[in-house]
Formats: C-alpha cells, sequence, structure tokens
C-alpha cells in the first residue's frame, strides 16, 4: 500500500536545477530565436548548443528514451515532472531533446526500424542534428483516417507516392518525412495504410506553402504535394497496411507530456496573474481583495491541481502496466481536458490584466491561441471525449427490468427484506 504525493529527493534536485536552468538561460530564447526546429540556423547552433551541452552533462538529455538508446529510462512519472518545468519555454524541449514530434518519430523508428533506418535517421535525431516532420492529416479530413487519399503503389524496387498532405508541421525544416499513404484500398481500416520515410529533397515532393498558427514567429505546417514521390521498397516503416499499429506506439507516452508542458505553461500564466492582482488595485483596494477576482484566482488555482493530479496519476498507471491501451481512457483524459485547462487560465489572467492583456506585450493572447489548436493537434477533443466514454460505458450492465435497478422504491423494498424482522423486533424493546 503506497499512496505518495512526494518526489524522491535525489530527483527533486534535478528538477530544481532545471526549473533555474530553463528559467534564466532557456526562457530568453524565444525572444532571439524564431523557431526551435531551425537547427541548421547558425544562432541557433550558436545558441542552443551550449545549452544542450549543459543538459548532457547533468544526464538529463532526451529522458524519454530507454536505455538501450542512451537515455536514463526514468518511468512516465519523473518525465511528466520533467515536463511540467518544460512547459515554460518552446524552446526548452529542445534543449532537452524532448520535442515533439520527433519525439513521436524517433519513438517508432526505435520500435519498428530496421537497423539501416536506425542508423541513418534515428541517430541524427537524438542528437538533433535534424529535424522530421509526420505527414498524415490531408486536406480534405484530419480525424477520419477514412478519407485520405495519397496512395503508395509499388513498382519493382521502388513505391511510387501519390497525394497532398496538409499541416505537416516543421515540414520546412525536416531532414526527412514519415508519410502515411494507402496501400491497399480494399482493406478494413486497420490494415489499409502503411508509413514510409521519405527523405527531403525527393524528386516529386513539394512544399506548396507554409502555413502558420496565428502568433506562430515562422510558418511552419507544410500544405504538401506528392507527385509520383518514388522511393527505395526498403524505405517503409513496420509492415505493409501496419501504419494504424505504428500510430499507436508514437501518441501514447507523448500525449502525457505534451499535457504536463501544457500545464506548465498555464501555471507560468498563473502565476503572472497572481503578481497582477497582488500589485494593482482599483476604487482604494487592491484587486485581489475583490471576491470576484478572488474567486477567479481560486478557480485557476484548483483546475491547475486537479490536472496536474490527473496527469500523474495517468502516468503512474503506465508505468504500472507498462501498456498503453490498458490505460487508453486515462490518456484520452488528460488529452480532452489539456485544451479547456489553458484556456480558461490564460483567459482569466488575459481579463484580469485588463486593456494590457489583449496586447502582444503580453503571452495571454498567445495562450489562449495555443490552447484552441490543441484541441485539435493530435485529435479533435470530441473524438478523445467519444474513446473515453465507449470505454466508460463497455463494462457497464444494462437492467432487464422496465425500472432501473437503482429505482428507490425496489431499494426500499430490499432493505426492509433484508433489515425489517431485526426492525420489527426492536420496536417491541422500545
Ligand atoms: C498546430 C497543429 C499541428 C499539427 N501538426 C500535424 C502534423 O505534424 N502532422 C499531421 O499529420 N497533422 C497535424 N495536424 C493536424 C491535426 O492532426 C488535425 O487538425 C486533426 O486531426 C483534425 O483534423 P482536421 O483539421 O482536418 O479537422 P476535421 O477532421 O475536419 O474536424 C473538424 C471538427 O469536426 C469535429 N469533429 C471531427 N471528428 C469528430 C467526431 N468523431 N465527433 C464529433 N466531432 C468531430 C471537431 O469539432 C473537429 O475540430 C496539426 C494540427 C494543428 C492545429
Amino acid at each position: 500500500m503506497a499512496w505518495e504525493f512526494e518526489t524522491d529527493p535525489d530527483f527533486q534536485v534535478q528538477l530544481d536545477w532545471m526549473d533555474e536552468f530553463v528559467r534564466t538561460r532557456v526562457e530568453p530564447l524565444a525572444e532571439v530565436l524564431d523557431s526551435p526546429y531551425d537547427v541548421k540556423n547558425p544562432r541557433n547552433v550558436r545558441l542552443v548548443r551550449p545549452l544542450q551541452a549543459e543538459v548532457k552533462k547533468r544526464g538529463l538529455w532526451a529522458c524519454h528514451l530507454g536505455p538501450e538508446l542512451g537515455g536514463q529510462g526514468f518511468g512516465q512519472v519523473k518525465l511528466a515532472l520533467m515536463n511540467e518545468i518544460l512547459g515554460r519555454s518552446i524552446f526548452a524541449p529542445t534543449v532537452f531533446g524532448t520535442q515533439a514530434p520527433d519525439t513521436g518519430n524517433a519513438e517508432i523508428l526505435a520500435h519498428f526500424g530496421t537497423p539501416e533506418q536506425k542508423q541513418r535517421w534515428l541517430q541524427p535525431l537524438l542528437a538533433n542534428d535534424i529535424v522530421s516532420c509526420f505527414a498524415m492529416t490531408e486536406p480534405q479530413g484530419g480525424a477520419d483516417p477514412m478519407v485520405f487519399t495519397t496512395v503508395a503503389e509499388r513498382d519493382g524496387d521502388e513505391w511510387v507516392i501519390n497525394g497532398e498532405k496538409w499541416f505537416a508541421s516543421n515540414a520546412r525544416f525536416a531532414d526527412f518525412f514519415i508519410v502515411v499513404a494507402v496501400t491497399d484500398t480494399q482493406a478494413p481500416l486497420m490494415s489499409r495504410q502503411s508509413m514510409f520515410i521519405v527523405p527531403a529533397g525527393t524528386p516529386g515532393m513539394e512544399i506548396v506553402r507554409d502555413v502558420g498558427v496565428y502568433g506562430e514567429k515562422v510558418a511552419s505546417h507544410g500544405y504538401m504535394r506528392y507527385r509520383n514521390v518514388r522511393v527505395p521498397a526498403d524505405h517503409i516503416l513496420g509492415g505493409v497496411g501496419q501504419a494504424f499499429v505504428v500510430a499507436q506506439t508514437r501518441l501514447g507516452g507523448g500525449r502525457v507530456h505534451h499535457a504536463m508542458r501544457t500545464l506548465g505553461e498555464a501555471r507560468m500564466i498563473f502565476d503572472m496573474v497572481c503578481e497582477r492582482v497582488v500589485s494593482r488595485g482599483t476604487k482604494g483596494e487592491q484587486l485581489g481583495k475583490k471576491q470576484m477576482v478572488q474567486e477567479k484566482i481560486a478557480d485557476s488555482w484548483i483546475e491547475l491541481e486537479q490536472f496536474r493530479l490527473l496527469i500523474l496519476r495517468t502516468a503512474w498507471l503506465i508505468d504500472k502496466y507498462h501498456d498503453y491501451k490498458r490505460v487508453q481512457k486515462d490518456i484520452a483524459a488528460v488529452k480532452a481536458t489539456m485544451p479547456k485547462l489553458l484556456h480558461d487560465i490564460a483567459t482569466r489572467a488575459l481579463h484580469l490584466h485588463g486593456s494590457i492583456g489583449v496586447t502582444d506585450e503580453m503571452p495571454f493572447v498567445n495562450s489562449v491561441i495555443n490552447s484552441l489548436w490543441l484541441g485539435l493537434a493530435d485529435g479533435p477533443t470530441e473524438v478523445h471525449k467519444v474513446t473515453i466514454a465507449r470505454q466508460v460505458l463497455r463494462d457497464v450492465k444494462p437492467t432487464q427490468d422496465l425500472f432501473p435497478s437503482y429505482h428507490l422504491p425496489r431499494q426500499r423494498a430490499h432493505a426492509l427484506a433484508m433489515y425489517g424482522d431485526v426492525l420489527e423486533d426492536l420496536q417491541g424493546e422500545l
């Protein structure tokens, strides 16, 4: 029996170091660099590489990896606590070697890649010498894989890919693309698609345009076209028809890490609004002394703590079972809660800052926008809620009776049948 809400003192020392390092050395990067994924830009090389070296020296580089890939083999709870700190800065994941989507892409290369694929792509990816892109969504739909039409056909020793991809993040910076394509149009959904590694610069592959999320410094979500793009047969990742199986591996732990980074961003915003309401006043009184302001502070604090517990329990369950499928409902709950949490906390903070809150001199609008895309990327919130509800209802037994099994008259009759005699006897004694 062990219910712990404390961190090992040894690991806490590492977290404290990370917290100080991210606040003082990493957070300023976002003010002077454009994108953490522009890894070959001399400015990034000059500023980011020395910080990465410090992280490596401290033994905190790419901690999501198992020991076989040079990681520490930290469980998900430790990773969650680390990611909470990394959420303060968009550069922090890159400085610590844990930036999405490279983490997910590295995970599937490690699981399903051939020795040649690992040698060529995984090693430089883990070193952050290159970055990668995951291209699955198509212009006609992302949430429903049945509508994907990009195809890969076998032609001798090659696969030939044709189609379009949409919102392929970091396409402009990537050295290789993991592209999902239909390999058997007649097969059931679970086995109709396969994944391919397509090196950047392969003839026929084109970025039609880079689409920008509102407020992003660099538009970096590629609208891509593939016209007779040829890759050698050994560029398939996993087997033919295995895209679905491979994709499942990719998303499990990553969602928990992403949620904890979102919590870190929300907490940073919360700290800001706390400073504001004790620093500013109106009508002769501090904002923080007004009850309607206090309610907003209290609601934000409660939501932060609730979400933190949900994530940590989910991380703990993953460590316990080592089986993402078994924890699918909990992971979906974390994913579905994340956008609303950030949205509500950022919106309250923005509002309590008054006019300066809506300006580009403050980070709140940016966080509100982040909360909106968090509800779309990696599947819309509705889809994750459907997963939760299906799993919750899966094991519930229906009653065959006309009235519910918990109908109060029935419960009363049952209680009387059980205890009625005793009560009657007692009545005689009283
Ligand atoms: C910032 C960002 C980064 C991204 N990066 C990548 C990437 O690197 N690679 C990649 O392949 N894709 C990426 N995507 C795409 C993302 O996976 C899709 O946006 C997502 O799957 C939704 O697809 P869609 O945009 O086509 O929306 P649609 O599928 O058109 O859905 C639109 C809306 O319909 C509703 N809806 C959809 N399905 C259901 C349902 N089952 N039940 C009820 N309502 C539903 C929801 O409200 C949903 O928001 C990214 C998206 C964003 C915003």
